[in-house]
């Protein structure tokens, strides 16, 4: 059998000196591989047969580094809940290096829950099971329906029992992969601590890393807030399209690359609602559906104000004026896009002025009638096709809904695109299978238990959310009544 090596090339380490503390993984009982993601292997051109095995366990549990890695514990700081710590970092996660992918793009190897680093501060450095497959089958989930995200690699057990607050719980590792790890806290690390020098090197990293068309360029500085604004714009408003609340949006989790990361508290909305909030530690509903974007354009605000040394640094009124005109550019960036997602949502092929008014009117009958937002989505493909009954099966009281299906026969019947085509192209976008709260909790609880069955399987149906297929029915129906709030817990 052929070696579980793993082709490094890890710029973190040997070009950002200073930016982390080279660091080992603890070593741990019995290693076990739970669950071992082969396509993602494939996609970033290792050996999967190799690393599928115990000596794959090992290398993600961190309990062996493999050859060529130099695993090390990043630096960051961040706002959490709007309260800034100069100094978080990797308190239970190490960068194991970075591979070239089959389609020459860098990715990250990280693990979660590896043990204690020098940025632990009062934590354990360990992740338990539950959360580690929770942040596994919502982030596969995530990339299936489109949205940039970190990916999941390997899920292992270490052999641990940790403590955790509801007793003791399996001790597990995650290996993600992200295009980077790069936060907006990477940044704050050093402006906190005035290393104007440091953050130029952070940012032309991050540019020849991310944004590779704007380096060498004079206002490049400038170029990279306004290019984290767009991707940022974008992300918020495919999770929006989807009903996905990310639930603890600190500045150390939110990337530079656009991508979603850290799956902790995160859930789905089944009623529509802008108030959801599931988080049991957000208690004033900061990170809550509908202040998501809102919450994007502060943290892009205190990306703004790291850079603007960088942005002008003889003249700091100047930085600040033109740093605000990139930033004060954020709610057009995600209004366009959440708009886009909207019209292909509705199946609508043209631009009409009226377009948002109608998705929002929607989304109030969807909120008045505690409406499935992603059944009634998925259902309007039908509606669109002129049967309307399917949509509203969904709603108690159908007057409201009524006069809204009207509305939308009539912005159809002006719409250029194709109606043939245009019920397949809406049940691309409106997924069927999502990660349903009541779903994801029973298969976390059984996997805990020691039963990976369910878990296996969610994670298999939501590799295709937009198919329906037959003996799926019970992944594509809403909350049962009885499963009540539900409330996440930070991924400990
Ligand atoms: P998170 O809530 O996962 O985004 O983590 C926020 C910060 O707390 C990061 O610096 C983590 O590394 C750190 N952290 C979270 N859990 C632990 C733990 N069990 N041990 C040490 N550090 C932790
Ligand atoms: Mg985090």
């Amino acid at each position: 059998m052929s070696i579980a090596r793993i082709p490094f090339d890890n710029t973190y380490a040997r070009e950002l000196e200073g930016f982390y503390v080279p660091w080992k993984g603890a070593e741990v009982p019995a290693p076990k591989m739970i669950r071992f993601n082969g396509a993602l292997a494939e996609e970033l051109g290792l050996d999967a047969a190799a690393l599928a095995t115990e000596a794959g366990a090992a290398i993600f549990a961190g309990h062996t580094a493999p050859e060529g890695a130099s695993p090390l514990a990043m630096a960051y700081a961040g706002h959490q809940f709007g309260g800034f710590s100069p100094q978080l970092g990797d308190g239970r996660a190490l960068l194991l290096g970075e591979v070239i992918d089959t389609k020459g793009e860098r990715r990250d190897i990280h693990l979660k829950g590896s043990g204690r680093t020098p940025f632990s501060r009062g934590g354990d450095g360990k992740a338990v099971l539950g959360p580690v497959l929770r942040e596994y089958v919502i982030g596969e989930a995530m990339h299936a329906l489109g949205v940039p995200t970190t990916r999941a690699l390997a899920a292992v057990t270490t052999g641990e029992r940790i403590l955790r607050q509801d007793g003791p719980a399996p001790g597990a590792v995650l290996a993600r992969v992200a295009s980077s790890h790069l936060r907006v806290g990477t940044f704050q690390y050093f402006a906190a601590r005035g290393e104007t020098e440091r953050l130029r090197q952070l940012a032309d990293y991050a540019i020849a890393r991310h944004y590779p068309e704007l380096a060498g360029q004079d206002g490049r500085y400038l170029g990279l807030l306004g290019a984290v604004r767009d991707r940022q714009a974008a992300l918020i408003a495919a999770w929006m399209h989807l009903g996905f609340v990310h639930g603890v949006m600190n500045t150390d989790n939110m990337t530079i690359s656009g991508e979603t990361i850290d799956y902790g508290p995160c859930a789905f909305i089944d009623a529509y609602d802008p108030a959801a909030v599931f988080s049991s530690i957000d208690a004033q509903g900061r990170y809550a559906y509908g202040n998501q974007p809102q919450i994007a354009q502060w943290n892009l605000a205190r990306l703004a104000e790291t850079l603007l040394d960088l942005i002008n640094p003889d003249d700091s009124d100047d930085a600040v004026r033109q740093a605000s005109e990139v930033i004060n550019l954020f709610p057009l960036a995600y209004e366009r896009a959440w708009l886009k997602g909207l019209r292909l949502k509705l199946g609508l092929a043209g631009e009409e002025e009226g377009d948002r008014e109608l998705g929002e009117a929607l989304l109030a009958v969807m909120e008045t009638g505690a409406a499935d937002f992603t059944r009634v989505f998925r259902s309007l493909s039908k509606a669109a096709a002129g049967e309307g009954d399917a949509t509203r099966a969904l709603f108690g009281e159908t007057a409201q809904i009524d006069a809204w299906l009207a509305a939308y026969q009539a912005r159809l019947a002006r719409d250029p695109g194709s109606a043939a085509e245009r019920a397949a192209a809406m049940d691309r976008v409106n997924p069927v299978y999502i990660p349903r709260n009541h779903m994801v909790e029973a298969a976390l609880q059984s996997a805990t238990r020691g039963d990976l069955a369910p878990f296996e399987r969610l994670v298999d149906v939501l590799a295709d959310p937009f198919t329906v297929r037959a003996g799926l029915e019970v992944f594509a129906l809403g909350a049962p009544t009885g499963f009540g709030p539900y409330t996440t817990f930070c991924g400990t």
